[in-house]
């Protein structure tokens, strides 16, 4: 379906660490960033590549670059696969998508958006946890009105109700997670889930 899960046993081991609560805001970011350069590798598989031919020290043959690919990070929490992702797509250009959560009804409040020339880019977003889909889907939503066609999310853990809506708002974008979990309990977080993402990189509660 709209789901790719990855399965690797770094992204497995690093995501252990993520939802381990004894796990300190350093520690933290570290494996956010391991397990991003998983995500990345299985997200950008079928990204499109330009040939060309480049010159060894022995002689010609063909070459390939990756260009036109935007990430996307969704505040805050999404700062937390950025690094990974700018080390290693070729040339990233990065806009910023700034959404809230009305805490009693988990609607998206938008706050900030500062987007570069989407034109026939590959929009990577970075949006960790996948709950209600409200806010992906409201950053799907502001990127394809700014003129994006080729829209990856990058998330970590993915709840059933936030692949479900993504399905319905927008079928042709392709989710790649680290994890599937059960659900959303009533505040609406991912359980098992790893908490709130955003407080445990930036370590605010
Ligand atoms: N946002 C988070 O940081 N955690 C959740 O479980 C859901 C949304």
């Amino acid at each position: 379906m709209n789901l790719t899960v990855i399965d690797h046993p770094l992204s497995r081991h690093y995501l252990t660490v993520l939802r381990d609560r004894g796990t300190d805001p350093q520690q933290f970011r570290a494996a956010a960033r391991g397990l991003t350069y998983a995500l990345v590798f299985e997200a950008t598989r079928h990204l499109p590549t330009v040939e060309f031919v480049v010159e060894t020290p022995m002689e010609e043959t063909k070459g390939y670059r990756v260009e036109n690919v935007v990430a996307v990070p969704v505040l805050r929490a999404g700062l937390g696969l950025l690094d990974a992702v700018l080390q290693m797509v070729p040339d990233v250009r990065v806009g910023f998508a700034g959404v809230a959560r009305d805490e009693e009804t988990a609607q998206p409040l938008e706050y900030y958006a500062k987007l570069p020339d989407l034109s026939n880019a590959t929009v990577l977003i970075c949006e960790p946890m996948l709950a209600t889909g409200g806010s992906l889907s409201w950053a799907v939503d502001k990127v394809k009105s700014s003129g994006a066609t080729d829209v990856i999310a990058l998330c970590v853990v993915a709840a059933p109700e936030g692949v479900a809506r993504m399905y319905e708002d927008h079928p042709d974008v392709q989710i790649f997670a680290a994890a599937r979990d059960r659900g959303l309990n009533e505040n609406y977080y991912i359980v098992p889930g790893l908490g709130d993402m955003g407080d445990r990189l930036f370590g605010t509660t």
